[in-house]
């Protein structure tokens, strides 16, 4: 599933450079983290870059967005072929929901 970023941030900005979809900005408040880009680093490393580089472990799963790996790789793809990726909106998100 796509992550996302908690208040605890501290606008530290490590994160955003890390990203390999350019899935991290910096939002109003904190930064933030685009749905539709965010593979888990899934096709580019085997853990979340943010993650691993985040001093206050501000960076969670978002339970808006859970996606199975598979799902995850198909992201992958799409952003890194030449096909428009679809893009995720934030509360309409129902079709990438598993049923269990
Ligand atoms: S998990 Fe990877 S793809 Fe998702 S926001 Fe973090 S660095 Fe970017
Ligand atoms: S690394 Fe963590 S604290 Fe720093 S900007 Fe990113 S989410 Fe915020």
């Amino acid at each position: 599933m796509a992550l996302t970023i908690t208040d605890v941030c501290i606008n530290c900005d490590v994160c955003e450079p890390v990203c390999p979809n350019q899935a991290i900005f910096q939002g109003e408040e904190i930064y933030e983290i685009e749905p539709g880009k965010c593979t888990q680093c899934v096709g580019h490393f085997e853990q979340p870059q943010c993650i691993r580089v985040c001093p206050v472990e501000c960076i969670i799963p978002s339970p808006r967005h859970p996606e199975t790996a598979q799902q995850l790789l198909e992201k992958y793809r799409r952003l890194t072929s030449n096909v428009p990726a679809k893009t995720d909106t934030r509360d309409n998100n129902n079709l990438l929901f598993e049923s269990g």
